[in-house]
C-alpha cells in the first residue's frame, strides 16, 4: 500500500544538514527558501533522485541502461516514494529535428489525418514524417534549413589581397591558399578590393563565368573562394575540429531550405491538402487556430485521431502556449516554454500515484499567465498525484496545500527545514520567506534621469509590427508583456542594432576544473600564499602538478566514460575528493590546508584568508549574492540564475566604459531577499553610467525600473506592438492592460 507521506531521515546531499521531513502525498507542496538554501538538493537531488534510483532498480539491467541515470542520494532513510517525473527548465534537446509538433506527439496525429484524408491520396503516414526518408525533403534532409555561405562576411573591401582582404583562415597573406589568388596574374594583389570592378570581385569569389566575362583567364583549375570554402568546410564528411566549427559558425548562416521553403517534406507530401491546407500551412498556424480548424474534421476513419489532436492542442492552449506553432523548432524555445511543453506530454497521461517535480514552473510567465500554471498543478494533484514544486512566486504558494521552507540561510548556513505549514501560517512565520511575504511594499521610486537614448528602429523580427522605440540611456528599463508578446524578439533586435552585452543564464563553463577560484583569477595568489607560509614551491599547490592526487589527476572525482551509457562520477578513493597528495595537504595557512581552502565559502574566505588581493577579487561575488558558493565548487554545478550573477560580478569588476546590459528574467531562481540584492547590483551598474535593460515579470523589479516598455496586447500575432512606454508610475489601471492591472493589484 502506498504511504500517506514521503518520509525522509538524515538527508545530507550537498548542503543539507541531516534534514528530516514528512512530505504529504497527493498534495501540492511548494518548497521555498533563499537561493542556495538547499531546495533543489532536497527535492531534485534527494527525493527525485532516490525515486528514480529505486524505479531503475526494478528494471532488468539491459533496460536500466536506457533509462536516465540517478546518483543515489546521501540519506539515511527514505520511504513513501513512487515513480517520479521531473519537469525542469532544461532546454529540450539540441536536435534540429525536434519541433513543438513532434515533441508533443501532435505531429503524429496530424500525419495520420493527412494519410487518411489528403488530396491527392498519398498513403502511409510516414510519407508525412520529415524524419523518414519516405517523407523528407531531399535537399535539406528534413531539416527545413540549409547551411549557406555568408559570402558578405568573406571579404574586407578596404584591404588588398596582400593586406588580407580574404578573411577566411588560410586565405590571408602567407596562408596556404593565398598564392592561388594573389599570384596567378588574374587579380591585382595590392589594390583594395573596393577599387576592383564588381566582375573582378565575382571572379575572385566564384571563378567560372564572371572570370570569362573579364576576358582575363584564371588558370583552368581555378577554384573561386566560395567554392573552395564550401568544399573544404561544408561538403566534407571528415570529423570537423573545434577550430573548423568556429570558422563555419563565423562564415555561414542557416537559410530556409530553397526547395521545401522550410516545410521539411518532399514535393509530393508538401502539396497534399486537408480542408484546403497543406500540412506545412497547418504546422505554421498558431496552435489556437489549428485547434479551431481540426475541430471541423470528421469522418469514421479519422474522428479518434482528430479528437486526440484537438485535446493535445487544447492542453497547450490551456497552459499559455496557444501562440506557438507546431513547426517551431524546440531548440528555439525559452526555458519556461520548454518546461510547459514538457508538461503537455504528461497532461494526457492517465497514470496516478506519480510524483511530479517542478522547477519554478512560473518562469517566463506574466502574472496573468501564472494562473493557468497553478490550475494545471492543481489538476495533476486532483487526478491522484503528488506535486512538488520549487517556487518563489507567492501566487503559487497561495494555492499550495503546504509550503516547506529550507534555510535559514544559504549554502553552509542553510540545509535545514525551518518551516512547514500553510500559506497563512507562513505569512506569520519569522523566516526569510515569511518576512518577505508580510513586508509592505514601498511605493514607486523617483526615476533617475536618462542621458540620451538608444533607438531600436523598424523592428519586424518574429511577431514585431515595425516597432520603433527609444531606450533611455544610463538608467534601468524593464520590458514587460504576456508570454509570447515579443519581449525577447525586441531584445534580440536591440542586440542586433547596437553593441550590447547580454548577461544570460547559460553555463559559464563546461570544464569541471573551473571554480570560483579559477574564474576570479585568484588561483596563483592562493598558491603563492601557501608557498610563502610554508617555504615551498607554489607549483606544488596546482592541480596540474606533481602535488595533485595521482588517482584522479587533481579532479577529486573519477569520471568513467561508458560507451553506450551516461558517464558515471565517483569521489576519488585515494584523496577522498581532496585533490592533492597527503604531503601537500599537510601544508597549511592559518590552520587551513589547500583542501580546507577549497571548502570555504566565498564569504568565509574573504574573512579567513590573510590577503587583500583575494578579498578584493571575491568581493564582487559576495555583492551579487553568491557569497555562499564554495571556493572549490565546480562551476558546472551552478544553476542558470547563479551563472547569470557570476557574469554580472565579472562585469562589475572589469568594465569601465559605458555599456548596455541586457538581462532576460534575472529573478529566475531568486528568493525575494535575493531580488533585493540583485536590484542593488543593477543599481550599481546604473550608478557606473551603464544602461540596463531587463526582461522581467517580477513586480518588484518592474516597480524598481526607471522606464517601462510594455508589449502586447496578446501573444504571437496578437502582440508585437508597444502598449506603453514611460515611467513606471505613469502606467495605471486606466490603461486597461494586463501589466497595468498587475502593477496595481499585485500581491507583492
Ligand atoms: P536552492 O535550490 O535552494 O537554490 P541548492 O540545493 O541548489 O539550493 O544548493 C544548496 C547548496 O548546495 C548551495 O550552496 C550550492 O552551491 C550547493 N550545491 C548545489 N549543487 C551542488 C553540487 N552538485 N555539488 C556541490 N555543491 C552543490
Ligand atoms: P516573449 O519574449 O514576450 O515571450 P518572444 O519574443 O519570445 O515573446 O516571441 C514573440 C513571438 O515570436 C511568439 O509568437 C513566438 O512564438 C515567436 N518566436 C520567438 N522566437 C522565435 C523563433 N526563433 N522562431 C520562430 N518564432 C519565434
Ligand atoms: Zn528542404
Ligand atoms: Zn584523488
Amino acid at each position: 500500500m502506498v504511504k500517506r507521506s514521503i518520509s525522509i531521515k538524515g538527508a545530507r546531499t550537498n548542503n543539507l544538514r541531516s534534514l528530516d521531513a514528512e512530505i504529504p502525498r497527493n498534495r501540492l507542496v511548494v518548497f521555498a527558501g533563499l537561493s542556495g538554501s538547499g531546495k533543489s538538493s532536497l527535492v531534485f537531488d534527494t527525493i527525485a533522485a532516490e525515486a528514480g534510483y529505486q524505479l531503475n532498480d526494478t528494471f532488468p539491467p539491459f533496460a536500466r541502461n536506457r533509462l536516465p541515470k540517478w546518483t543515489r542520494p546521501d540519506v539515511e532513510h527514505i520511504d513513501g516514494l513512487s515513480p517520479v517525473v521531473v519537469i525542469d527548465q532544461r532546454r529540450i534537446g539540441g536536435n534540429a529535428r525536434s519541433t513543438v509538433g513532434t515533441i508533443t506527439d501532435a505531429w503524429t496525429y496530424l500525419r495520420l489525418l493527412y494519410s487518411r484524408l489528403s488530396e491527392p491520396h498519398v498513403g502511409e503516414s510516414n510519407h508525412f514524417s520529415f524524419n523518414d526518408p519516405a517523407g523528407m525533403c531531399p535537399t535539406c534532409s528534413g531539416l527545413g534549413e540549409v547551411v549557406a555561405s555568408a559570402v558578405d562576411r568573406f571579404l574586407d573591401l578596404d584591404k588588398s589581397l596582400q593586406q588580407g582582404a580574404i578573411r577566411l583562415p588560410g586565405f590571408g597573406n602567407g596562408g596556404y591558399w593565398y598564392s592561388q589568388y594573389a599570384d596567378i596574374g588574374a587579380f591585382s594583389p595590392d589594390t583594395p578590393l573596393r577599387d576592383w570592378s564588381q566582375d573582378e570581385r565575382d571572379a575572385l569569389l566564384y571563378g567560372g563565368e564572371a572570370a570569362a566575362r573579364l576576358g582575363r583567364r584564371p588558370p583552368k583549375d581555378y577554384e573561386g573562394v566560395v567554392e573552395r570554402f564550401e568544399r573544404i568546410y561544408l561538403h566534407t564528411a571528415d570529423n570537423v575540429s573545434e577550430r573548423k566549427q568556429e570558422t563555419i559558425r563565423r562564415f555561414t548562416r542557416s537559410e530556409v531550405c530553397p526547395d521545401c521553403d522550410g516545410d521539411r517534406l518532399n514535393e509530393r507530401s508538401r502539396s497534399a491538402t486537408v480542408l484546403g491546407h497543406t500540412i506545412g500551412e497547418m504546422s505554421r498556424l498558431e496552435i489556437t487556430e489549428l485547434a479551431g480548424l481540426i475541430r471541423g474534421v470528421d469522418g469514421p476513419h479519422v474522428a479518434p485521431a482528430a479528437a486526440a489532436l484537438v485535446s493535445r492542442l487544447d492542453a497547450m492552449d490551456a497552459i499559455g502556449l496557444g501562440y506557438l506553432t507546431l513547426s517551431r523548432a524546440t531548440t528555439t524555445l525559452s526555458g519556461g516554454e520548454s518546461q510547459r511543453v514538457k508538461i503537455v506530454k504528461h497532461l494526457g497521461s492517465s497514470l496516478t500515484e506519480m510524483i511530479y517535480v517542478f522547477d519554478e514552473p512560473t518562469v517566463g510567465l506574466h502574472p496573468t499567465d501564472v494562473e493557468s500554471v497553478t490550475r494545471l498543478l492543481g489538476r495533476l494533484r486532483d487526478s491522484g498525484n503528488s506535486v512538488l514544486a520549487v517556487e518563489h512566486d507567492p501566487a503559487v504558494m497561495a494555492v499550495a496545500d503546504q509550503i516547506v521552507e529550507v534555510g535559514p540561510g544559504a549554502g553552509a548556513d542553510g540545509g535545514r527545514l525551518v518551516f512547514q505549514g500553510t500559506f497563512e501560517e507562513l505569512r506569520r512565520a519569522d523566516t526569510h520567506t515569511g518576512r518577505a511575504l508580510s513586508r509592505r511594499r514601498s511605493g514607486g521610486r523617483t526615476p533617475r534621469a536618462a542621458e540620451g537614448a538608444i533607438r531600436i528602429t523598424g523592428a519586424t523580427r518574429n511577431n514585431l509590427r515595425r516597432v520603433t522605440v527609444d531606450i533611455p540611456a544610463g538608467v534601468m528599463t524593464v520590458l514587460t508583456g504576456v508570454a509570447g508578446s515579443g519581449k525577447s524578439s525586441l531584445a534580440a533586435e536591440l542586440v542586433e542594432q547596437h553593441d550590447v552585452t547580454v548577461v544570460d543564464q547559460r553555463p559559464v563553463s563546461t570544464n569541471r576544473r573551473s571554480t570560483p577560484v579559477t574564474y576570479t583569477g585568484i588561483a596563483p595568489v592562493i598558491r603563492k600564499l601557501f608557498a610563502r607560509h610554508n617555504g615551498v614551491s607554489a607549483a606544488l599547490f596546482s592541480a596540474n602538478s606533481e602535488g595533485a592526487c595521482p588517482g584522479c589527476d587533481g579532479l577529486g572525482i573519477i569520471y568513467t566514460d561508458l560507451a553506450f551509457m551516461d558517464g558515471q562520477e565517483v569521489v576519488c578513493e585515494a584523496c577522498q575528493g581532496r585533490r592533492f597528495t597527503p604531503e601537500v595537504l599537510a601544508y597549511t595557512v592559518d590552520g587551513l590546508s589547500i583542501a580546507d581552502v577549497d571548502a570555504l565559502s566565498i564569504d568565509q574566505a574573504v574573512h579567513r584568508l590573510p590577503d587583500k588581493g583575494i578579498a578584493g577579487a571575491l568581493r564582487h561575488l559576495s555583492e551579487v549574492g553568491l557569497g555562499y558558493l564554495r571556493l572549490g565548487q565546480s562551476l558546472t554545478t551552478l544553476s542558470g540564475g547563479e551563472c547569470q550573477r557570476l557574469k554580472i560580478a565579472k562585469e562589475l569588476r572589469d568594465t569601465d566604459r559605458p555599456t548596455v546590459y541586457l538581462l532576460d528574467e534575472p529573478t529566475t531562481g531568486l528568493h525575494p531577499r535575493d531580488i533585493d540584492t540583485l536590484l542593488h547590483v543593477l543599481d550599481t551598474l546604473v550608478g557606473q553610467g551603464h544602461t540596463v535593460v531587463v526582461i522581467e515579470h517580477n513586480l518588484d523589479v518592474v516597480r524598481h525600473a526607471d522606464w517601462l516598455i510594455d508589449l502586447g496586447p496578446g501573444p504571437g500575432k496578437h502582440g508585437g506592438t508597444i502598449l506603453y512606454e514611460g515611467p513606471v508610475a505613469g502606467y495605471t489601471p486606466d490603461n486597461g492592460t494586463p501589466t497595468a492591472r498587475a502593477l496595481a493589484a499585485g500581491p507583492d
